[in-house]
């Protein structure tokens, strides 16, 4: 499919002109649009609920529009979770699905009232300790091991990830549970990331559903919620399809009355915890052109870099690149788009064949909108970018102010050597 910006040139030059390049910019008509559907694939579930990642993308402008349309927030850490009350998410509105958790974090979730879930066995005890004992609702994380193959060649490989608890180990945890006085049981499974094919999520509901229905008759134990988790993959790369999340809904509704309904298990709540999925293509970000270099290679340098977009350098990740403006130009120049870290791999594309590049030409880096900005960080100096909201309208807002030299001091605000240089 071919990939188009949501914005176009002119509205991105009128937003620099106020917001300096390099930024983060959101579609808030697409991000609506998606979460419509999200919510519509899974409307045969009465107890339905996307739980957003919220490590994805920990915008609380962003996730107050997701929260308009009845989801909650999947988080991992002590502020993720305070990030979320702060905007009235709380409760069962909130997943703890953390892991390698401090007892202080537990002890935070458990006031907020979020529904934990545990990553491990050993961790019941643990949250005994910090708790006192177990709360009345709780939920296991399950890790089958080996390779999940979902299909022709997308796998991933649970057997080598550190999350989750293994077959046995998860019906000792409901059966110890029940013992202690747990009365609302979940699972929850997290087998392959970024798939894009509409089978993952209904072969790992195959997989959850059956093994939530031997759980019942082993252990006696009936689960309310089933956790899908995240997974549900963007293309990034224009030669792949998107996912249908209608179709998807559609064929897990299939298994569940296929496996839980004969089994009396028709109650069941249907959890997802989708980041990339609910974000990703309604982020880009923003850059311009500022140096060209002739060497061995043709390079266009920018004014971003890894520190606002870190899954190339990290994960040799694709993302499309469109120059703003020359959309419909032959690819008939070939570079690589550096930033300036003083790190080889600070490449935001490789080799690629892009329309002839003049310096203060627009780059629009497409599908930054989960794990974009939110993997930032300060190498070498560098100063995280802002984020925008573009509205339906067409007007704009901005959600998080870009990072000030005064930021990337703060945390020596208990020494004085450096306010000099703040002076100007
Ligand atoms: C990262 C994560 C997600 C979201 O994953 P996506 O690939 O962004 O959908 C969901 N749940 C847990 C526990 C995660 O760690």
């Amino acid at each position: 499919m071919k990939k188009i910006p949501f914005a176009s040139k002119e509205k991105l030059e009128e937003i620099a002109k106020q917001y300096p390049t390099p930024f983060h910019i959101y579609d808030e008509a697409g991000i609506r649009k998606n979460a419509e559907n999200m919510k519509q694939a899974f409307s045969w579930n009465k107890g339905f609920k996307e739980y957003f990642a919220v490590k994805a993308t920990p915008n609380p402008f962003l996730i107050e529009i997701l929260k308009e349309y009845g989801f909650g927030c999947d988080c991992s850490s002590k502020t993720e979770l305070m990030l979320s009350k702060a905007i009235g998410v709380t409760g069962q509105n909130i997943m703890f699905s953390s892991n390698d958790t401090p007892k202080e974090e537990f002890q935070y979730a458990n006031e907020l009232g979020a529904t934990i879930n545990l990553d491990d066995i050993t961790h019941i005890e643990v949250l005994e300790e910090a708790l006192g004992k177990l709360p009345k609702r709780l939920s296991c994380r399950y890790n089958p091991g080996g390779v999940f193959e979902v299909c022709n060649g997308i796998m991933d490989n649970p057997g080598d990830a550190k999350y989750g608890m293994t077959t046995d180990q998860l019906f000792e945890a409901y059966r110890i549970m029940k013992e202690k006085g747990v009365e609302e049981f979940g699972m929850h499974a997290f087998l392959a990331s970024n798939t894009v094919t509409n089978e993952y999520y209904p072969m790992l509901a195959r997989l959850l559903f059956e093994t939530a229905v031997k759980i019942k008759e082993e252990v006696g134990v009936k689960l309310s919620f089933i956790n899908l988790s995240g997974g549900v993959g963007i293309p990034y790369t224009p030669d792949k399809e998107p996912n249908d999340i209608l179709e998807i809904g559609r064929r897990v509704h299939e298994v569940y009355d296929e496996v839980l309904v004969p089994a009396g298990m028709g109650d069941v709540a249907i959890y997802t915890e989708l980041g990339r999925f609910m974000m990703g293509p309604y982020g880009a970000l923003v850059t311009r052109a500022i140096n060209e270099k002739h060497t061995h290679k043709e390079y266009v340098g920018v004014d971003a870099c890894a520190v606002n977009l870190m899954r190339p350098a990290m994960y040799g990740a694709y993302h499309h690149i469109t120059v703003m403006g020359k959309e419909n130009a032959p690819c008939d120049h070939v570079y690589d788009i550096t930033g300036s870290l003083c790190e080889n791999n600070d490449k935001f594309a490789i080799d690629r064949a892009l329309p002839e590049i003049q310096k203060g030409d627009l780059l629009y880096i497409h599908d930054t909108g989960a794990h974009g900005f939110s993997m930032g960080y300060n190498y070498n100096g560098k100063l995280k970018s802002a984020e925008i909201l573009l509205h339906p309208d067409g007007t704009f807002s901005l959600i998080r102010r870009a990072e000030t030299p005064k930021d990337y001091f703060a945390t020596f605000d208990c020494f004085d050597f450096y306010k000099n240089v703040l002076e100007d």
